[in-house]
Protein backbone atom coordinates (compact mmCIF):
# COMPACT_ATOMS: atom_id res chain seq x y z
CA UNK A 1 0.00 0.00 0.00
CA UNK A 2 0.73 3.77 -0.59
CA UNK A 3 2.49 5.55 2.18
CA UNK A 4 1.04 8.87 0.79
CA UNK A 5 -0.99 10.07 -1.41
CA UNK A 6 -1.21 13.45 -3.23
CA UNK A 7 -4.63 14.92 -4.53
CA UNK A 8 -3.86 17.07 -7.48
CA UNK A 9 -7.77 18.40 -7.13
CA UNK A 10 -9.56 20.97 -4.84
CA UNK A 11 -13.51 20.81 -3.37
CA UNK A 12 -15.44 17.88 -2.56
CA UNK A 13 -13.83 15.28 -4.92
CA UNK A 14 -10.48 16.12 -3.13
CA UNK A 15 -11.55 15.65 0.26
CA UNK A 16 -13.92 12.30 -0.87
CA UNK A 17 -9.91 11.00 -1.45
CA UNK A 18 -8.35 11.98 1.24
CA UNK A 19 -11.46 10.23 3.69
CA UNK A 20 -10.20 7.10 1.39
CA UNK A 21 -6.57 7.62 2.42
CA UNK A 22 -7.24 8.20 6.08
CA UNK A 23 -9.51 4.81 6.24
CA UNK A 24 -6.88 3.05 4.32
CA UNK A 25 -4.08 4.96 6.99
CA UNK A 26 -1.99 6.59 3.95
CA UNK A 27 -1.22 10.38 4.73
CA UNK A 28 -2.99 13.22 2.65
CA UNK A 29 -1.28 15.39 0.81
CA UNK A 30 -3.58 18.49 -0.45
CA UNK A 31 -1.89 21.02 -3.22
CA UNK A 32 -4.23 24.20 -2.84
CA UNK A 33 -4.21 27.43 -5.07
CA UNK A 34 -4.15 31.14 -3.78
CA UNK A 35 -8.18 31.24 -3.87
CA UNK A 36 -8.24 27.67 -2.27
CA UNK A 37 -5.76 28.92 1.03
CA UNK A 38 -8.81 28.96 3.09
CA UNK A 39 -10.83 26.00 1.68
CA UNK A 40 -11.73 22.67 3.84
CA UNK A 41 -9.96 20.54 1.25
CA UNK A 42 -6.87 22.24 2.77
CA UNK A 43 -7.18 22.13 5.95
CA UNK A 44 -8.48 18.53 5.90
CA UNK A 45 -5.61 16.62 4.17
CA UNK A 46 -2.76 15.66 6.76
CA UNK A 47 -0.11 17.98 4.61
CA UNK A 48 -0.81 21.03 2.13
CA UNK A 49 1.26 23.29 0.02
CA UNK A 50 0.66 26.06 -2.23
CA UNK A 51 0.90 25.33 -6.22
CA UNK A 52 0.24 28.77 -7.46
CA UNK A 53 -2.00 31.51 -8.71
CA UNK A 54 -5.79 31.22 -9.00
CA UNK A 55 -6.30 30.28 -12.27
CA UNK A 56 -6.64 26.63 -13.12
CA UNK A 57 -3.38 26.68 -16.01
CA UNK A 58 -0.99 28.36 -12.81
CA UNK A 59 -2.07 25.98 -10.62
CA UNK A 60 -4.37 22.48 -10.74
CA UNK A 61 -3.41 22.57 -14.56
CA UNK A 62 0.52 23.01 -13.82
CA UNK A 63 1.83 19.07 -14.24
CA UNK A 64 5.25 20.40 -13.14
CA UNK A 65 4.84 21.93 -9.92
CA UNK A 66 2.49 19.76 -8.68
CA UNK A 67 4.82 16.75 -9.33
CA UNK A 68 7.24 18.84 -7.63
CA UNK A 69 5.53 19.07 -4.78
CA UNK A 70 4.50 15.23 -4.82
CA UNK A 71 8.48 14.67 -5.09
CA UNK A 72 9.71 17.16 -2.42
CA UNK A 73 7.33 15.61 0.24
CA UNK A 74 7.32 12.11 -0.66
CA UNK A 75 4.32 11.67 -2.04
CA UNK A 76 4.08 8.18 -3.72
CA UNK A 77 0.99 8.26 -5.79
CA UNK A 78 -1.00 10.80 -7.33
CA UNK A 79 -5.00 10.96 -7.53
CA UNK A 80 -6.38 13.16 -9.64
CA UNK A 81 -9.70 13.07 -9.16
CA UNK A 82 -12.22 14.22 -11.27
CA UNK A 83 -11.73 17.46 -14.22
CA UNK A 84 -8.32 19.03 -14.39
CA UNK A 85 -5.84 16.48 -14.85
CA UNK A 86 -8.21 13.62 -14.51
CA UNK A 87 -8.18 13.08 -17.92
CA UNK A 88 -4.92 14.22 -19.19
CA UNK A 89 -2.47 11.89 -20.41
CA UNK A 90 0.86 13.67 -19.95
CA UNK A 91 0.52 13.91 -16.32
CA UNK A 92 0.41 9.87 -16.01
CA UNK A 93 3.29 10.10 -18.55
CA UNK A 94 5.20 12.30 -16.01
CA UNK A 95 4.12 10.17 -13.27
CA UNK A 96 5.78 7.22 -14.79
CA UNK A 97 8.98 9.61 -15.19
CA UNK A 98 9.52 10.19 -11.74
CA UNK A 99 8.84 6.94 -9.82
CA UNK A 100 4.88 7.75 -9.15
CA UNK A 101 2.20 5.87 -9.43
CA UNK A 102 -0.96 7.83 -10.90
CA UNK A 103 -4.07 6.46 -9.55
CA UNK A 104 -5.95 5.45 -12.90
CA UNK A 105 -5.56 3.78 -16.27
CA UNK A 106 -2.49 4.06 -18.13
CA UNK A 107 -1.90 6.99 -20.46
CA UNK A 108 -2.30 5.52 -23.44
CA UNK A 109 -5.87 4.38 -22.66
CA UNK A 110 -6.95 7.57 -21.72
CA UNK A 111 -5.40 9.07 -24.67
CA UNK A 112 -7.54 7.16 -26.61
CA UNK A 113 -10.89 7.45 -24.82
CA UNK A 114 -11.11 10.99 -24.73
CA UNK A 115 -10.64 11.06 -28.62
CA UNK A 116 -13.99 10.20 -29.61
CA UNK A 117 -13.46 8.93 -32.83
CA UNK A 118 -10.87 6.56 -31.65
CA UNK A 119 -12.81 5.56 -29.00
CA UNK A 120 -15.57 4.84 -31.63
CA UNK A 121 -13.42 3.40 -33.67
CA UNK A 122 -11.99 0.73 -31.15
CA UNK A 123 -15.39 0.28 -29.49
CA UNK A 124 -16.76 -0.55 -32.94
CA UNK A 125 -13.95 -3.35 -33.26
CA UNK A 126 -14.36 -4.72 -29.89
CA UNK A 127 -18.24 -5.30 -30.91
CA UNK A 128 -19.63 -3.06 -28.72
CA UNK A 129 -22.51 -1.43 -30.28
CA UNK A 130 -21.87 2.22 -31.15
CA UNK A 131 -24.38 4.53 -32.67
CA UNK A 132 -24.25 5.26 -36.10
CA UNK A 133 -22.36 7.84 -37.56
CA UNK A 134 -18.48 8.23 -39.12
CA UNK A 135 -15.82 6.36 -37.84
CA UNK A 136 -12.92 9.55 -39.13
CA UNK A 137 -13.02 13.14 -39.09
CA UNK A 138 -15.19 15.55 -41.98
CA UNK A 139 -12.96 16.71 -44.05
CA UNK A 140 -15.37 18.15 -47.27
CA UNK A 141 -18.53 19.78 -47.12
CA UNK A 142 -20.19 17.58 -49.65
CA UNK A 143 -18.98 14.36 -48.15
CA UNK A 144 -20.93 15.83 -44.83
CA UNK A 145 -23.88 16.30 -46.81
CA UNK A 146 -23.29 12.60 -48.04
CA UNK A 147 -22.94 10.56 -44.79
CA UNK A 148 -25.79 13.05 -43.42
CA UNK A 149 -28.42 11.96 -46.10
CA UNK A 150 -27.11 7.86 -45.54
CA UNK A 151 -27.66 7.79 -41.69
CA UNK A 152 -31.16 10.26 -42.27
CA UNK A 153 -31.71 13.27 -40.60
CA UNK A 154 -31.53 14.28 -37.78
CA UNK A 155 -27.75 14.11 -36.76
CA UNK A 156 -25.40 15.34 -34.62
CA UNK A 157 -21.90 17.15 -35.35
CA UNK A 158 -19.33 16.44 -32.58
CA UNK A 159 -15.82 18.00 -31.71
CA UNK A 160 -13.89 14.26 -31.92
CA UNK A 161 -11.66 15.92 -28.87
CA UNK A 162 -14.84 17.34 -26.95
CA UNK A 163 -15.96 17.26 -23.89
CA UNK A 164 -18.14 18.56 -20.59
CA UNK A 165 -21.30 19.26 -23.39
CA UNK A 166 -19.17 21.43 -25.29
CA UNK A 167 -19.09 20.90 -29.19
CA UNK A 168 -22.15 19.33 -29.77
CA UNK A 169 -24.53 20.72 -32.58
CA UNK A 170 -27.59 19.07 -33.68
CA UNK A 171 -29.00 19.19 -37.37
CA UNK A 172 -32.65 18.67 -38.88
CA UNK A 173 -32.30 19.25 -42.47
CA UNK A 174 -29.75 19.61 -44.85
CA UNK A 175 -29.96 23.67 -45.04
CA UNK A 176 -28.45 23.82 -41.27
CA UNK A 177 -25.61 21.08 -42.14
CA UNK A 178 -22.66 23.67 -43.39
CA UNK A 179 -23.26 26.12 -40.48
CA UNK A 180 -23.64 23.45 -37.99
CA UNK A 181 -20.26 22.27 -39.18
CA UNK A 182 -18.36 25.37 -39.61
CA UNK A 183 -19.40 26.54 -36.20
CA UNK A 184 -18.64 23.29 -34.08
CA UNK A 185 -15.20 23.32 -36.31
CA UNK A 186 -14.67 26.62 -34.64
CA UNK A 187 -15.62 25.89 -30.87
CA UNK A 188 -13.84 22.65 -30.64
CA UNK A 189 -10.24 24.35 -32.26
CA UNK A 190 -11.23 27.45 -29.64
CA UNK A 191 -12.31 24.88 -26.73
CA UNK A 192 -9.96 22.02 -27.25
CA UNK A 193 -7.23 22.98 -30.27
CA UNK A 194 -8.49 19.95 -32.60
CA UNK A 195 -11.44 21.38 -35.17
CA UNK A 196 -11.66 17.25 -36.14
CA UNK A 197 -15.48 16.74 -36.13
CA UNK A 198 -17.84 13.86 -36.89
CA UNK A 199 -21.56 13.41 -37.61
CA UNK A 200 -23.75 10.51 -36.11
CA UNK A 201 -27.18 9.75 -35.85
CA UNK A 202 -29.09 12.01 -33.26
CA UNK A 203 -31.25 10.27 -31.19
CA UNK A 204 -34.11 11.64 -30.36
CA UNK A 205 -35.84 10.62 -27.20
CA UNK A 206 -32.71 8.86 -25.87
CA UNK A 207 -31.81 7.98 -21.94
CA UNK A 208 -28.39 8.31 -20.56
CA UNK A 209 -27.28 5.00 -18.46
CA UNK A 210 -23.76 4.27 -17.73
CA UNK A 211 -21.97 1.06 -16.57
CA UNK A 212 -19.50 1.74 -13.04
CA UNK A 213 -16.15 -0.80 -14.40
CA UNK A 214 -13.69 -1.53 -11.99
CA UNK A 215 -10.24 -3.31 -13.47
CA UNK A 216 -7.19 -4.19 -11.49
CA UNK A 217 -3.81 -5.58 -12.66
CA UNK A 218 -4.41 -9.03 -12.48
CA UNK A 219 -6.94 -9.18 -15.57
CA UNK A 220 -9.59 -9.03 -13.40
CA UNK A 221 -12.35 -6.75 -14.79
CA UNK A 222 -16.14 -5.95 -13.51
CA UNK A 223 -19.14 -3.93 -13.84
CA UNK A 224 -20.32 -2.20 -10.93
CA UNK A 225 -24.42 -1.84 -12.16
CA UNK A 226 -25.71 1.17 -13.96
CA UNK A 227 -26.29 5.41 -13.02
CA UNK A 228 -29.28 6.57 -15.17
CA UNK A 229 -27.95 10.52 -15.41
CA UNK A 230 -30.86 11.18 -18.31
CA UNK A 231 -31.66 14.39 -16.13
CA UNK A 232 -29.55 17.39 -17.73
CA UNK A 233 -28.94 20.98 -18.71
CA UNK A 234 -26.72 21.66 -21.76
CA UNK A 235 -25.89 18.09 -21.81
CA UNK A 236 -24.71 18.36 -18.07
CA UNK A 237 -25.94 16.37 -15.47
CA UNK A 238 -27.81 17.30 -12.97
CA UNK A 239 -29.31 14.43 -11.06
CA UNK A 240 -28.32 10.51 -11.27
CA UNK A 241 -29.52 7.41 -10.03
CA UNK A 242 -29.10 3.66 -9.67
CA UNK A 243 -30.61 1.69 -10.63
CA UNK A 244 -32.09 3.29 -13.70
CA UNK A 245 -36.05 3.19 -13.53
CA UNK A 246 -36.33 1.20 -16.32
CA UNK A 247 -33.50 -1.45 -15.39
CA UNK A 248 -34.26 -5.12 -15.25
CA UNK A 249 -31.48 -8.33 -14.48
CA UNK A 250 -32.05 -9.15 -18.18
CA UNK A 251 -31.16 -5.48 -19.78
CA UNK A 252 -28.47 -5.36 -16.71
CA UNK A 253 -26.53 -8.47 -18.10
CA UNK A 254 -26.59 -7.46 -21.37
CA UNK A 255 -25.33 -3.87 -20.96
CA UNK A 256 -22.82 -4.90 -18.22
CA UNK A 257 -21.22 -7.28 -20.32
CA UNK A 258 -20.61 -5.08 -23.07
CA UNK A 259 -19.14 -2.49 -20.42
CA UNK A 260 -17.14 -5.11 -19.67
CA UNK A 261 -16.13 -6.25 -22.77
CA UNK A 262 -15.18 -2.46 -23.95
CA UNK A 263 -12.87 -1.97 -20.89
CA UNK A 264 -11.19 -5.72 -21.36
CA UNK A 265 -11.11 -4.54 -25.02
CA UNK A 266 -8.37 -1.52 -24.40
CA UNK A 267 -6.59 -3.40 -21.46
CA UNK A 268 -8.58 -0.98 -18.83
CA UNK A 269 -7.23 -0.63 -15.45
CA UNK A 270 -8.84 1.05 -12.00
CA UNK A 271 -12.24 2.66 -12.30
CA UNK A 272 -14.18 3.81 -15.34
CA UNK A 273 -17.38 4.64 -16.61
CA UNK A 274 -18.78 3.21 -19.50
CA UNK A 275 -21.81 5.32 -21.06
CA UNK A 276 -24.63 4.55 -23.48
CA UNK A 277 -27.51 6.42 -24.96
CA UNK A 278 -30.26 3.80 -24.40
CA UNK A 279 -33.65 4.38 -27.18
CA UNK A 280 -36.25 1.74 -27.89
CA UNK A 281 -34.70 -1.29 -26.60
CA UNK A 282 -31.27 -0.69 -27.87
CA UNK A 283 -28.25 0.70 -26.18
CA UNK A 284 -25.42 2.15 -28.46
CA UNK A 285 -21.62 2.63 -26.91
CA UNK A 286 -21.56 7.03 -26.20
CA UNK A 287 -17.96 7.18 -24.41
CA UNK A 288 -15.97 6.45 -22.04
CA UNK A 289 -14.62 8.35 -18.86
CA UNK A 290 -11.15 7.49 -17.60
CA UNK A 291 -11.32 8.57 -13.90
CA UNK A 292 -13.95 8.45 -11.03
CA UNK A 293 -16.94 10.38 -11.91
CA UNK A 294 -18.75 13.22 -9.87
CA UNK A 295 -21.68 10.56 -9.53
CA UNK A 296 -20.21 7.88 -7.95
CA UNK A 297 -21.59 7.54 -4.72
CA UNK A 298 -24.89 6.51 -5.82
CA UNK A 299 -22.39 2.99 -6.98
CA UNK A 300 -21.40 3.24 -3.23
CA UNK A 301 -24.52 2.98 -1.67
CA UNK A 302 -26.57 1.15 -3.42
CA UNK A 303 -23.70 -1.81 -4.00
CA UNK A 304 -22.10 -0.68 -0.58
CA UNK A 305 -18.36 -1.17 -2.18
CA UNK A 306 -16.33 2.18 -1.63
CA UNK A 307 -14.97 2.46 -5.30
CA UNK A 308 -12.38 5.48 -4.47
CA UNK A 309 -11.07 2.78 -1.37
CA UNK A 310 -10.96 0.06 -4.82
CA UNK A 311 -9.05 2.60 -6.73
CA UNK A 312 -6.30 3.26 -4.53
CA UNK A 313 -6.52 -0.49 -3.59
CA UNK A 314 -6.01 -1.58 -7.05
CA UNK A 315 -3.36 0.79 -8.24
CA UNK A 316 -0.85 -0.26 -5.34
CA UNK A 317 -1.14 -3.74 -6.99
CA UNK A 318 -4.11 -5.65 -5.06
CA UNK A 319 -6.93 -7.31 -6.76
CA UNK A 320 -10.06 -5.74 -6.88
CA UNK A 321 -12.51 -6.60 -3.71
CA UNK A 322 -15.21 -8.56 -5.50
CA UNK A 323 -16.35 -11.03 -7.81
CA UNK A 324 -18.68 -9.89 -10.52
CA UNK A 325 -21.45 -12.79 -8.37
CA UNK A 326 -20.74 -11.13 -5.36
CA UNK A 327 -21.88 -7.80 -6.85
CA UNK A 328 -26.00 -6.97 -6.29
CA UNK A 329 -27.67 -3.84 -6.02
CA UNK A 330 -30.08 -2.96 -2.70
CA UNK A 331 -32.73 0.05 -3.25
CA UNK A 332 -32.29 3.20 -4.87
CA UNK A 333 -29.67 6.38 -4.87
CA UNK A 334 -30.37 9.71 -5.85
CA UNK A 335 -27.92 12.40 -6.35
CA UNK A 336 -28.88 16.08 -6.38
CA UNK A 337 -25.50 18.23 -7.72
CA UNK A 338 -26.27 21.66 -5.29
CA UNK A 339 -24.27 24.16 -7.95
CA UNK A 340 -24.13 27.79 -6.86
CA UNK A 341 -26.43 28.64 -9.78
CA UNK A 342 -29.76 30.47 -10.20
CA UNK A 343 -32.16 27.94 -11.64
CA UNK A 344 -34.74 30.42 -12.35
CA UNK A 345 -32.22 32.50 -14.29
CA UNK A 346 -31.07 30.01 -16.81
CA UNK A 347 -28.74 28.03 -14.37
CA UNK A 348 -26.61 31.57 -14.12
CA UNK A 349 -23.55 31.08 -12.31
CA UNK A 350 -23.89 32.58 -8.35
CA UNK A 351 -20.85 32.78 -6.75
CA UNK A 352 -20.16 34.11 -2.98
CA UNK A 353 -20.14 33.84 0.22
CA UNK A 354 -22.33 31.74 2.03
CA UNK A 355 -23.60 33.59 4.91
CA UNK A 356 -25.91 30.59 6.37
CA UNK A 357 -25.72 26.55 6.35
CA UNK A 358 -26.74 23.60 7.49
CA UNK A 359 -26.79 20.38 5.99
CA UNK A 360 -29.15 17.89 5.88
CA UNK A 361 -29.26 14.77 7.75
CA UNK A 362 -30.88 11.42 9.05
CA UNK A 363 -31.35 8.56 8.04
CA UNK A 364 -30.33 7.15 4.63
CA UNK A 365 -28.59 10.78 3.69
CA UNK A 366 -25.08 11.68 2.10
CA UNK A 367 -23.66 15.29 2.01
CA UNK A 368 -20.25 15.37 0.22
CA UNK A 369 -19.03 18.86 0.22
CA UNK A 370 -16.09 21.11 0.53
CA UNK A 371 -18.32 24.32 2.07
CA UNK A 372 -18.73 25.46 5.22
CA UNK A 373 -20.38 28.75 7.12
CA UNK A 374 -18.88 31.84 5.92
CA UNK A 375 -16.97 30.39 3.34
CA UNK A 376 -16.81 32.31 -0.20
CA UNK A 377 -17.02 29.83 -3.19
CA UNK A 378 -14.27 31.76 -5.81
CA UNK A 379 -15.28 32.63 -9.23
CA UNK A 380 -12.20 30.72 -10.75
CA UNK A 381 -14.26 27.17 -10.77
CA UNK A 382 -16.90 25.17 -11.37
CA UNK A 383 -20.08 26.31 -9.23
CA UNK A 384 -20.77 23.05 -7.79
CA UNK A 385 -21.57 23.29 -3.77
CA UNK A 386 -21.75 20.26 -2.79
CA UNK A 387 -23.54 16.23 -3.75
CA UNK A 388 -26.99 15.46 -2.02
CA UNK A 389 -26.93 11.80 -1.93
CA UNK A 390 -29.58 9.66 -0.47
CA UNK A 391 -30.82 6.13 0.01
CA UNK A 392 -34.41 4.35 0.07
CA UNK A 393 -35.50 0.58 0.16
CA UNK A 394 -37.67 1.78 -2.98
CA UNK A 395 -37.41 4.45 -5.77
CA UNK A 396 -39.96 5.89 -4.34
CA UNK A 397 -38.66 6.10 -0.93
CA UNK A 398 -35.70 7.55 -1.80
CA UNK A 399 -37.75 10.58 -3.87
CA UNK A 400 -39.08 11.29 -1.01
CA UNK A 401 -36.29 11.08 1.21
CA UNK A 402 -34.42 13.38 -1.10
CA UNK A 403 -37.45 15.86 -1.14
CA UNK A 404 -37.43 15.90 2.97
CA UNK A 405 -33.19 15.91 2.78
CA UNK A 406 -33.88 19.16 0.30
CA UNK A 407 -36.32 20.75 2.82
CA UNK A 408 -33.68 20.89 5.74
CA UNK A 409 -30.71 22.09 3.49
CA UNK A 410 -30.70 25.57 4.22
CA UNK A 411 -27.61 27.56 2.22
CA UNK A 412 -27.89 31.78 2.48
CA UNK A 413 -25.73 34.14 0.60
CA UNK A 414 -25.68 32.55 -2.80
CA UNK A 415 -28.47 31.22 -4.97
CA UNK A 416 -28.65 27.48 -5.70
CA UNK A 417 -30.27 24.34 -7.58
CA UNK A 418 -32.38 23.84 -4.57
CA UNK A 419 -35.26 24.86 -5.94
CA UNK A 420 -35.07 23.11 -8.86
CA UNK A 421 -34.13 19.62 -7.23
CA UNK A 422 -37.15 20.18 -5.04
CA UNK A 423 -39.21 21.08 -8.34
CA UNK A 424 -37.99 17.92 -10.05
CA UNK A 425 -38.61 15.76 -6.78
CA UNK A 426 -42.14 16.98 -7.01
CA UNK A 427 -42.65 16.52 -10.63
CA UNK A 428 -45.34 13.37 -11.58
CA UNK A 429 -43.53 12.64 -14.96
CA UNK A 430 -40.13 12.86 -13.18
CA UNK A 431 -41.87 10.24 -10.22
CA UNK A 432 -43.33 7.76 -12.88
CA UNK A 433 -39.62 7.68 -14.12
CA UNK A 434 -40.48 8.59 -17.86
CA UNK A 435 -37.09 10.12 -18.07
CA UNK A 436 -35.17 10.81 -21.21
CA UNK A 437 -32.21 13.19 -21.86
CA UNK A 438 -34.29 16.05 -22.98
CA UNK A 439 -37.37 16.03 -19.57
CA UNK A 440 -35.85 19.46 -18.38
CA UNK A 441 -36.57 21.16 -21.71
CA UNK A 442 -39.80 19.56 -22.03
CA UNK A 443 -40.65 20.16 -18.78
CA UNK A 444 -39.22 23.83 -18.47
CA UNK A 445 -42.91 25.21 -17.60
CA UNK A 446 -43.84 23.34 -14.95
CA UNK A 447 -41.01 23.54 -13.46
CA UNK A 448 -40.24 27.23 -13.45
CA UNK A 449 -43.66 27.17 -11.94
CA UNK A 450 -43.06 24.80 -9.27
CA UNK A 451 -39.93 26.55 -8.45
CA UNK A 452 -41.13 30.07 -8.06
CA UNK A 453 -43.71 28.64 -5.65
CA UNK A 454 -41.22 27.01 -3.93
CA UNK A 455 -38.57 30.30 -3.64
CA UNK A 456 -41.78 31.75 -1.29
CA UNK A 457 -41.75 28.91 0.77
CA UNK A 458 -37.95 28.76 1.47
CA UNK A 459 -38.35 31.70 2.78
CA UNK A 460 -40.66 31.18 5.29
CA UNK A 461 -39.33 28.30 6.31
CA UNK A 462 -35.76 29.78 6.43
CA UNK A 463 -36.78 32.14 8.84
CA UNK A 464 -38.57 30.35 10.96
CA UNK A 465 -35.46 28.34 11.67
CA UNK A 466 -32.66 31.67 11.22
CA UNK A 467 -31.75 31.57 14.98
CA UNK A 468 -30.97 27.80 14.56
CA UNK A 469 -27.91 28.17 12.24
CA UNK A 470 -27.13 31.87 11.94
CA UNK A 471 -24.39 32.98 14.72
CA UNK A 472 -26.16 35.88 16.51
CA UNK A 473 -25.23 39.50 15.61
CA UNK A 474 -22.66 39.76 18.20
CA UNK A 475 -20.77 36.91 17.29
CA UNK A 476 -21.21 37.61 12.97
CA UNK A 477 -19.96 41.55 14.26
CA UNK A 478 -16.75 40.19 15.66
CA UNK A 479 -15.81 37.88 12.45
CA UNK A 480 -16.84 40.83 10.35
CA UNK A 481 -14.44 42.45 12.14
CA UNK A 482 -12.02 39.91 12.51
CA UNK A 483 -11.97 39.49 8.59
CA UNK A 484 -11.59 42.78 7.95
CA UNK A 485 -8.30 43.53 10.03
CA UNK A 486 -7.08 40.35 8.04
CA UNK A 487 -7.72 41.51 4.62
CA UNK A 488 -6.13 44.77 5.60
CA UNK A 489 -3.38 43.31 6.83
CA UNK A 490 -2.41 41.21 4.46
CA UNK A 491 -2.66 44.32 1.54
CA UNK A 492 -0.57 46.14 3.60
CA UNK A 493 1.73 42.95 3.69
CA UNK A 494 1.41 42.72 -0.34
CA UNK A 495 2.34 46.55 -0.70
CA UNK A 496 5.32 46.16 1.34
P1 LIG B 1 -19.46 15.07 -23.62
O1 LIG B 1 -18.23 14.26 -23.84
O2 LIG B 1 -19.33 16.49 -24.02
O3 LIG B 1 -20.05 14.88 -22.23
P2 LIG B 1 -21.19 13.04 -24.75
O4 LIG B 1 -20.86 12.47 -26.07
O5 LIG B 1 -20.87 12.21 -23.54
O6 LIG B 1 -20.54 14.48 -24.63
O7 LIG B 1 -22.75 13.39 -24.72
C1 LIG B 1 -23.35 14.13 -23.67
C2 LIG B 1 -24.86 14.15 -23.84
O8 LIG B 1 -25.19 14.69 -25.15
C3 LIG B 1 -25.54 12.80 -23.79
O9 LIG B 1 -25.82 12.35 -22.47
C4 LIG B 1 -26.81 13.09 -24.59
O10 LIG B 1 -27.74 13.81 -23.80
C5 LIG B 1 -26.33 14.03 -25.69
N1 LIG B 1 -25.94 13.28 -26.92
C6 LIG B 1 -24.69 12.98 -27.34
N2 LIG B 1 -24.72 12.29 -28.48
C7 LIG B 1 -26.01 12.14 -28.83
C8 LIG B 1 -26.69 11.49 -29.92
N3 LIG B 1 -26.04 10.89 -30.90
N4 LIG B 1 -28.04 11.53 -29.92
C9 LIG B 1 -28.72 12.16 -28.93
N5 LIG B 1 -28.16 12.78 -27.89
C10 LIG B 1 -26.81 12.77 -27.83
Amino acid sequence: MFNKVLIANRGEIAIRVMRACRELDVKSVAVYSDADKNSLFAKYADEAYSIGESTPSQSYLNIEKIIDVAEKCGADAIHPGYGFLAENSKLGKECEKHGIKLIGPSGSVIESMGDKITSKKLMRKAGVPVIPGTDKGISTIEEAVDIAESIGYPIIVKASAGGGGIGMRTVYERDELIRAIESTQSVAASAFGDSTVFIEKYLEEPRHIEFQIMADEHGNTIHVADRECSIQRRHQKLIEESPSPIMTDELRERMGAAAVKAAESINYTNAGTVEFLYSNGDFYFLEMNTRIQVEHPITEIVTGIDLVKEQIKIASGKEICCAQEDISVMGHALECRINAEDPLAEFAPNPGKITGYRSPGGIGVRVDSGVYMNYSIPTFYDSMISKLIVWGRTRKEAINRMERALSEYVILGVKTTIPFHKAMMRSPDFRAGKLNTHFVDEHRKGIMEEMEKIVLEDKERVNRLKSTFLPNKKVAAITAAVENYMSTAQSQQKQK
